[in-house]
Formats: C-alpha cells, sequence, structure tokens
C-alpha cells in the first residue's frame, strides 16, 4: 500500500489502536479528538511519534486526509464526520481498517445484550483447544492494537452497534447475532429500525460460504432475515433446542454459568466452536472452566445467608428480564440509575412472582416508583450504594438475594457500571468484615 495521510478521529482504545497500526504501516498519521486524550494514550502517541491534538479538531488539516478512521465512541452525527463527507474523504471504522490487515478468520459477534459473554466463551473455548486465536473490538484491547504483533489465525471480535455503524466491507466468516432490545437510541434518532440496521451491517458482506448463526426467536432478526437478501449459510439457534440443555454427542453440555440467556449464549458458542471443527469433549472442558468477566451476574458475597449478586452491566431492561429470570430465591431488587426511556411491562410478570421488595437508587427515582407501586409490597429509595445494601440487608431474610440488575445507566451516581458494582461488591465485602 502507498504511504497515505491517515488521520484517526478519537483518542481512546480504539483511536489509538489504530494510529499504531496506521503508523506501523509507514503512513502519516495524525490523531484528533475533540475531547480530553488520558494521560496513557498520549504518553504512547508520543513514543511512537505520532502528531495528536485534544480538545479540537483541526477541521483543514482533517479535510486534506486520504483516509479517516474513526473510532466507535465518535457519533455519525458530529460536524466532523457531516464536514468530511461533504468533502467525499474516505471514512472507515477501526474495526475494518483492521480487517484489511488480517488474513486469518474472522468471527464478529453483535447483539444488545450477551456480547461479552458470547465473546469471552467463544475465545475460551478456541484458546482451551489450542487455537491460535485474539479477542478483541469492544473487548478489552482493541482489535487494531492487536494487529501490530500476532500470530492468530482467528480473531473473535465483540461488535457494539457503533463499531459496525461505518462498516463498509468488513466480512465476518462467522457472525453471530444474538438479539436486539432498545438501547443507545440516543445515537440513532430514537428510531429502533436504525438501531437494528446497525446490527444487520455485521452479516451484510457476508457470501454464500459464510456462516451466520442467528436467534430466531428474537422477532425482529427472524423478520429481518427473512426478507431473503442474506445468501450465507444460516444456523438458527431456537429457546426449543436448548432451553433443556445444549445436546452434545454423549448427552446435554454441563455448564458453569446460569440463567437462560447464558444457555443461549453458550449455544452460539457451542455453534461455532462445532463449525471450527472442535470435538465434543475439548468444548465441555472449556465450559467447565470459563470465568465470565465481573458485573454479569458475578456473586460478590453472603451476609447472614443473604446471597449478593452484581449485574451491574444490566443497563437495559432487557438484560433486567434475564437477570430476574434466572433468580430461584426470593429477590430484594437494585434497580435505577438514568432511564433510557424504559418500558418495564415486560418485567411485570417475574417481578410480582420474584421480587420481594425493591431499592430504587438513583437521583431520581420518580418513574420507578409510579411504575412499580402496587407491584412490589416494599419501595425504598436512595441515592449511595452504601444506604442502598444497608437498607437490602434489613429487609431481607436468610436464602433471599439481593440482586443489583439497575435497567438503567450508571452515569447520575457513578462514573460508569463497573464503577457502579465495584462499589456494590466493595460495601459487601466491607459489611462482612465489620
Ligand atoms: P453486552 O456485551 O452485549 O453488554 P454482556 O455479556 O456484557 O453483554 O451482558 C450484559 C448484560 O446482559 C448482563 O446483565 C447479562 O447478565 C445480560 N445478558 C447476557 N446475555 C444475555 C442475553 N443473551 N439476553 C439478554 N440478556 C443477556
Amino acid at each position: 500500500m502507498e504511504k497515505q495521510k491517515i488521520v484517526v478521529l478519537g483518542g481512546g482504545e480504539s483511536g489509538v489502536g489504530a494510529a499504531l497500526l496506521a503508523s506501523k504501516k509507514a503512513n502519516e498519521v495524525f490523531l484528533s479528538d475533540f475531547g480530553i486524550i488520558s494521560k496513557k494514550y498520549k504518553k504512547e502517541l508520543k513514543k511512537n511519534k505520532i502528531d495528536f491534538e485534544e480538545s479540537n479538531h483541526s477541521v483543514e488539516r482533517i479535510l486534506e486526509a486520504d483516509l479517516v478512521i474513526k473510532s466507535p465512541g465518535v457519533p455519525c452525527k458530529a460536524p466532523i464526520i457531516k464536514r468530511l463527507r461533504e468533502n467525499n474523504v474516505k471514512i472507515i471504522s477501526e474495526i475494518e481498517y483492521g480487517s484489511l490487515f488480517f488474513k486469518g478468520k474472522i468471527i464478529g459477534v453483535t447483539g444488545s445484550n450477551g456480547k461479552t459473554t458470547t465473546t469471552g466463551l467463544i475465545y475460551h473455548i478456541l484458546l482451551k483447544a489450542g487455537k491460535k486465536v485474539l479477542v478483541g473490538g469492544n473487548y478489552g484491547i482493541s482489535f487494531c492494537r492487536q494487529l501490530l504483533e500476532t500470530k492468530a489465525k482467528i480473531a473473535v471480535l465483540e461488535l457494539s452497534s457503533f463499531q459496525l455503524d461505518d462498516i463498509e466491507q468488513f466480512r465476518p466468516n462467522i457472525a453471530v447475532l444474538l438479539n436486539v432490545s432498545p438501547d443507545h437510541l440516543d445515537r440513532y434518532n430514537y428510531d429502533f429500525e436504525r438501531y437494528i440496521d446497525a446490527k444487520f451491517k455485521l452479516i451484510q458482506n457476508q457470501k454464500k460460504s459464510d456462516i451466520l448463526i442467528y436467534n430466531k426467536d428474537d422477532i425482529k432478526i427472524s423478520e429481518r432475515i427473512k426478507e431473503g437478501k442474506y445468501k450465507q449459510s444460516k444456523l438458527k439457534v431456537k429457546a426449543s433446542k436448548y432451553i433443556n440443555g445444549i445436546p452434545s454427542t454423549d448427552g446435554k453440555f454441563k455448564l458453569k454459568l446460569k440463567g437462560e440467556h447464558n444457555l443461549f449464549n453458550a449455544y452460539c458458542a457451542v455453534l461455532v466452536a462445532k463449525e471450527l471443527g472442535l470435538e465434543d469433549d475439548k468444548i465441555q472442558d472449556a465450559l467447565l472452566s470459563f470465568e465470565n468477566v465481573p458485573h454479569r451476574l458475578e456473586s460478590v458475597g453472603n451476609i447472614n445467608g443473604v446471597e449478593f449478586i452484581n449485574d451491574s452491566k444490566a443497563t437495559n431492561v432487557d438484560a433486567t428480564y434475564y437477570a430476574l429470570k434466572a433468580m430461584d430465591k426470593g429477590v430484594i431488587w437494585i434497580v435505577g440509575g438514568i432511564d433510557k426511556g424504559n418500558e418495564y411491562e415486560q418485567l411485570f410478570p417475574l417481578v410480582q412472582t420474584k421480587v420481594n421488595s425493591m431499592i430504587c437508587l438513583g437521583v431520581d427515582n420518580a418513574k420507578l416508583i409510579k411504575t412499580f407501586m402496587g407491584r412490589v409490597d416494599v419501595i425504598r429509595t436512595t441515592n449511595t450504594m452504601e444506604d442502598c445494601i444497608r437498607k437490602a440487608l434489613s429487609l431481607a431474610y436468610p436464602g433471599e438475594v439481593v440482586l443489583l440488575a439497575p435497567a438503567c445507566a450508571s452515569f447520575d451516581l457513578f462514573e460508569n457500571y463497573e464503577d457502579r458494582g465495584d462499589q456494590f461488591r466493595a460495601i459487601v465485602n466491607k459489611i462482612n468484615s465489620e
């Protein structure tokens, strides 16, 4: 490839990864971020002699680019993107840029919920089976950064809708389309169909020889597939196939993860592994040794016979639905934060049968109280995690479970969902040692 003038927009993990890769490929690289770039990334850019700016976009310089690589954090409607489009400058996503340099097989996983878990599972199964595999995308280290030095023959990529927005040619050999439920609609003009469009970009370039694993029970996904414009081989995943256990050659696979949603995620991962020719015994070993990342139905402790479960990553109603569904004991439910236009009706039957008390943890709890008044016997409100956990303890009986499954974003009281879950875990541990 000829030396190009490449501009990278966004100075987070994806942007810096892309800048490093572009620079390694001997291009002239300039990184521009309208916000602040963290110290560690600035240091890295300087060390690699990559020119950058922050708190600004030098529009004239950016418009001179031969190619712009956009980080997923930069919204499509940002003014700089509009200017670039008006000037016909080619924009591609970090994922697509990386894929230009990766010659192995690509497995792409998207959906509204379950991406991290399914991606992690697929990676773990392949790694345990001795495959040369990398994991990236929305999962830990960016794809481009991993490509700086890799022997991987398979890339397992978790792909958010933002990462798929600017896809033109990206083509996974195996795609997993988990589910779609309303989320991040602020980036899609509050239009659910546009958000689904972004998810479907994952499969738009797949050829006949490629594989699509998709959720047949998801009405929105099934409707679009039925339209018939996708030609790849399709493997349908239906609850009726896995609900009583995932079939294996000698019976059913044993799983470590709990919950119906995780049976689904695991089934998708098993199908990927089988497509790649793995034997059932290898898959079984990996399923039993898999440790999920924190904040997904993570059991963080037990105080006086009351179990505390951290599902802080349940930032939308659908994830909370599956968290509640996975509970087999009476629940003290911690919910709340920034409501994303939630519709809670889906939760009513589960809440009525499983939830004994709920604690609303947020700056503004009015909508939750109005919605659940009369459906839950006890409703309390709070705006600190410590008070929330102490209230939960005073309400819970031994044998019950305190579940943090907020159905909302965390930014009113916490830095992010990790901070919310970390505080939950730390305070449970603190009380335990008092
Ligand atoms: P993502 O990366 O898509 O956010 P995660 O695996 O991190 O997915 O899980 C996010 C939240 O969704 C967690 O609360 C988890 O318990 C829940 N979840 C996981 N898999 C599913 C699924 N298949 N359907 C619905 N909810 C799920």
